[in-house]
C-alpha cells in the first residue's frame, strides 16, 4: 500500500496497468544492449515541394527490429529513452546514421534530398551536440544544407537561453533548422522570429479537416487558420511544410493557401532507404 499526502490509502491491484508497467520496464532495459547489436533503424519519409512535385528532403525516422515484439514504432520507445538518458546515445547513432545516408545520395544522384533529423531536447541541452555535428559534416564531407534538424515546439518554449545559443550555432555552420509539430504547443510567431529557424513543419492536426471548397464550414476555418499561418510564416521568411498530408483534396487546398512543402502518406510513407535510392 502506498502512502501520499500524510495519509494511508489502499490502491487497488490493476493487472493490465501492471503488465504495461513491466513491458516498459523490458524495453527500456533492453533498448542499450539492442543499441550495440543494431537492433534500430531508420526509415525516411520523402518531403515534396507543392509547387512542383520534386523530392526535397528526407524525414529520418526511427524503428526498433525487436527480435521478439517486430518492428516497433518511435511511439513506442522514444518516451522511454528520453526518461533514462539512452536518448543521447540512441540520437547520436540516428545523426551518424543519417549523415551517412544522406552522402551516399549525395554520391548517387545530383537529385539528392537533405535528410531531416529530429533531436530530442536532452540532445540539445547535452555539451556536445554542436561539436558532434561539425565533425559529421567533416567526416561526410556533406555540405551543411543537406542536413536539417527538428525540434518541437514545446521543447524550444521550454528550452532556456543555452539551447537557443545552441540552435544558434548550430544555424551558423549552416545547417537547416525546423521546427516539428508546429502549432501544437504555445509558441508565438513574435517569438520564432528570434530564433534561428528556416521552416515550420505545421502538425497534422491542421490538415485534417482540409476538404474540398464547397466543403462544411469546420474545414474552411481550418483553412483560414492555416492560410493565415502560412502568410505569418512568409513574412518571417520561413519556409511551410505540412504533416500528415493523406489525401490529394489536401494537398490541393495546400497548394493553393501557398504552403510550400508536405509530407504524408499521399506523398510517400516512411520507407527504408533503398527505395529512396529508386526514386532517385
Ligand atoms: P514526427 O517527427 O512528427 O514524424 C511524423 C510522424 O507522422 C511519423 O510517425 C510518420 O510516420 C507519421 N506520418 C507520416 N505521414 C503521415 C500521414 O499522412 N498521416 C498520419 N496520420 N501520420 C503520418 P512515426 O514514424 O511513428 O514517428 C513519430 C514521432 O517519433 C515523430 O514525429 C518524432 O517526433 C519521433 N521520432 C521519430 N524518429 C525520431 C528520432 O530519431 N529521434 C527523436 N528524438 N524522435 C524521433
Ligand atoms: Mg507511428
Ligand atoms: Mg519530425
Ligand atoms: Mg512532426
Amino acid at each position: 500500500w502506498a502512502k501520499s499526502s500524510g495519509k494511508s490509502r489502499w490502491e487497488l491491484f490493476d493487472p493490465e496497468r501492471n503488465e504495461r508497467e513491466v513491458t516498459r520496464y523490458a524495453l527500456s532495459s533492453a533498448m542499450p544492449a539492442a543499441l550495440e547489436r543494431g537492433e534500430f533503424c531508420l526509415d525516411y519519409q520523402p518531403l515534396v515541394s507543392l509547387c512542383d512535385g520534386r523530392l526535397l528532403g528526407v524525414e529520418a525516422l526511427v524503428r526498433w527490429r525487436h527480435p521478439k515484439l517486430g518492428v516497433l514504432g518511435p511511439d513506442k520507445f522514444i518516451g522511454l529513452a528520453e526518461e533514462t538518458g539512452l536518448i543521447v546515445r540512441l540520437g547520436s547513432w540516428v545523426l551518424a546514421e543519417a549523415c551517412r545516408q544522406a552522402r551516399h545520395w549525395i554520391d548517387l544522384s545530383p537529385k539528392a534530398p537533405f535528410v531531416s533529423v529530429n533531436l530530442a531536447v536532452r540532445q540539445v541541452r547535452g555539451p556536445g551536440l554542436v561539436n558532434e555535428v561539425t565533425s559529421l559534416l567533416r567526416e561526410h564531407d556533406l555540405p551543411p544544407g543537406r542536413l536539417q534538424l527538428e525540434i518541437t515546439e514545446s521543447a524550444m518554449m521550454n528550452g532556456a537561453d543555452e539551447s537557443v545559443d545552441i540552435l544558434r550555432s548550430l544555424a551558423d555552420l549552416g545547417v537547416r533548422i525546423a521546427i516539428d509539430d508546429f502549432g501544437t504547443g504555445y509558441s508565438n510567431l513574435s517569438y520564432l522570429r528570434t530564433l534561428p529557424v528556416c521552416e515550420l513543419k505545421v502538425a497534422g492536426s491542421f490538415v485534417e479537416g482540409l476538404r474540398a471548397p464547397a466543403a462544411e464550414p469546420a474545414s474552411l476555418t481550418d483553412e483560414r487558420i492555416l492560410a493565415t499561418l502560412v502568410s505569418l510564416a512568409h513574412t518571417l521568411n520561413l519556409t511551410v511544410t505540412a504533416e500528415g498530408v493523406e489525401t490529394a483534396a489536401q494537398a490541393d487546398r495546400l497548394r493553393a493557401i501557398g504552403c510550400d512543402a508536405a509530407q504524408g502518406w499521399h506523398f510517400g510513407s516512411p520507407m527504408p532507404p533503398t527505395h529512396v535510392d529508386a526514386l532517385l
